[in-house]
């Protein structure tokens, strides 16, 4: 079977969605049978993703593999059913190493490394490595945009790859933003002519275009775009802002795109009426209400940093046919000005993290939690904050921390991965424990009533981890250990039974929610904050 290929560039500037778009697309040539992955190229130098402060291109995404890899394989994972892996994720740097490496060792013989062959050759390799598996089609979305410096070597390799494999199996889309403005009431094409010049210049002909711009555009409009560019009126999609991401499969049908592809690659294929997707539209317009949760971390400044946790409560909210108002407070605040300003949440997360900037804010946020019986979900880091106050103030143990915060901490209930549990952990992961782990739950716990299953695998991103020495004494306090790895070294999810719902975990669950299942846990705690306001 011979692998198709869509590429997916876009121009005029960065942030219009790519990932989400291309994520429906393929969405929708699932829905219609076919076999489809995506990958992402990241113009970056950096080797991935694992080292850049999520404040500056959103969180970073585990994949079950362990790969640390960009926030739109989050998007991947939630719009189709295949797994991404480190396969699905480039960055240049990456790519610049490895052709580096190769030249240490001799293998290019004496020649002259360059961009064209040697970089572009790796960038091919990569991308084509993926068809062997047998997919119908593989979806690329080439990060940045083509006015990016560093764009450059992704897109000549996208470009020689038609020569290579024959322009009946590429579709290049290219996402542009046509402003609209007000006082002539008048979008604006030129922004878009300059972004297509340059894609031109690189030899790179669009065969679509997905204009975003304020509101929908017009036949007429469509027109004129088309023949601006030698295409059909067909393949100007047209994507006006939405409430929701989950509407954008639906609007890409409606334009044909699908068909587009699938005429295009030959693909003979029953049609699709996206009912899945149609299903949680009608959900969100038939919600109960509302519950308003706050998330209490320290990257709040980005709310894509915090975006497959803001996506999975959506999720646990279309389960419970809610509405889910989500706050985003930085702990920081709640130092300055009080935990009073928590007081109108019916629900309060505090998301993994590094480091110890805003922690005093977030004992104080969990400390508030426990005693007022608001719903608690604490993930990763908010497990550990959530242990150090439940030690410090229910069982008085007043000297203790994590020795992420405190390295002289002579009492840490968290401590760092001892050098034993690293016997699984590849040296190249920066003693970073990552990816899908199982874990065995505790038949009288509320996780294991939510999961209704004994063994789950969830994904993990963390480098300190109960310190099972001293968890004993939380125990007779109270504290319930509702989940432990089965090796048993690492304590995997924690409980306060005499509270309406306070979990913490030591994985990601918001990693493997998606719109149409959500994930047990957070279906879990938004049901509880509808219980706080009696909303059921
Ligand atoms: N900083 C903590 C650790 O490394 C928590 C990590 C996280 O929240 N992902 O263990």
């Amino acid at each position: 079977m011979n692998v198709n290929y869509i590429f997916i560039t876009g121009g005029v500037t960065s942030s219009l969605g790519k990932g989400i778009i291309i994520a429906s697309l393929a969405s929708i040539l699932e829905n219609r049978g076919l076999k489809v992955t995506l990958i992402k190229l990241d113009p970056y130098i950096n080797m991935d993703a694992s080292t850049i402060n999520p404040t500056q291109n959103g969180e970073i995404f585990v994949t079950s593999d362990g790969a640390e890899t960009n926030l739109d394989l989050g998007y991947y994972e939630r719009f189709i059913t295949t797994k991404m892996s480190r396969n699905n994720n480039f960055t240049a740097g990456y790519i610049y190493s490895e052709v580096l490496k190769k030249e240490r060792q001799g293998a290019y013989l004496g020649v002259t490394i360059k961009v064209i062959p040697h970089i572009t050759n790796a960038i091919k390799k990569h991308i084509t490595k993926l068809g062997k598996k047998k997919y119908d089609i593989i979806l690329v979305e080439v990060g940045g945009i083509v006015e990016d410096i560093e764009s450059l070597p992704f897109l000549e390799a996208i470009r020689q790859m038609a020569v290579d494999i024959g322009k009946d199996k590429i579709i290049y889309i290219h996402l542009i933003l046509l402003p609209y403005i007000k006082n002539v009431k008048e979008i604006k094409i030129k922004p878009t002519q300059y972004s297509i010049k340059k894609l031109l210049s690189i030899g790179i002909q669009p065969d679509v275009l997905i204009c975003r711009s304020n509101y929908s555009l017009s036949n007429l409009e469509k027109i004129k775009i088309a023949s601006f560019y030698n295409l059909s009126k067909q393949v100007i999609i047209s994507l006006k802002d939405v409430s929701s991401i989950y509407k954008i499969p639906i609007l890409l049908k409606k334009q044909g795109l699908d068909n587009y592809v699938c005429n295009k690659f030959k693909f003979n294929l029953r049609d699709t009426k996206l009912t899945k997707w149609k299903k949680i539209l009608n959900t969100e317009l038939n919600s109960k209400g509302y519950v308003n949760i706050s998330i209490v971390g320290k990257y709040t400044k980005l709310p894509d940093a915090y975006k497959s946790v803001i996506e999975a409560l959506k999720h646990g909210g279309l389960k419970n046919q809610v509405h889910v108002n989500i706050h985003l407070i930085n702990s920081e605040l709640i130092e300055i000005e009080g935990i009073n300003i928590l007081n109108k949440f019916d629900g309060i997360l505090i998301p993994g993290g590094f480091g110890s900037r805003g922690i005093q804010g977030k004992l104080k946020t969990v400390q508030y939690a426990r005693k007022k019986n608001i719903p608690y979900f604490g993930i990763c880091l908010g497990m550990h904050i959530a242990l150090i106050e439940f030690a410090r103030n229910v069982v008085g143990m007043i000297d203790t921390d994590s020795t992420e915060f405190n390295s002289n901490c002579k009492n840490p209930i968290i401590k760092l991965i001892s050098k034993n549990n690293y016997f699984n952990i590849k040296k190249l992961q920066k003693k970073m424990r990552l990816g899908n782990k199982q874990c065995k739950l505790n038949k009288l716990s509320l996780s294991y009533q939510l999961y209704n299953s004994s063994y789950i695998i969830e994904r993990h991103r963390h480098q300190y981890k109960v310190n099972n020495l001293l968890i004993n004494k939380l125990i007779q306090y109270g504290l319930l250990i509702a989940g432990r790895s089965i090796d048993k070294s690492f304590i995997e999810i924690i409980e306060i039974p005499n509270h309406p719902w306070f979990i913490g975990c030591q994985f990601h669950p918001e990693f493997i929610s998606n719109p149409h299942n959500g994930h047990p846990l957070f279906i879990g705690f938004i049901k509880a904050a509808m219980k706080k306001i009696n909303l059921n």
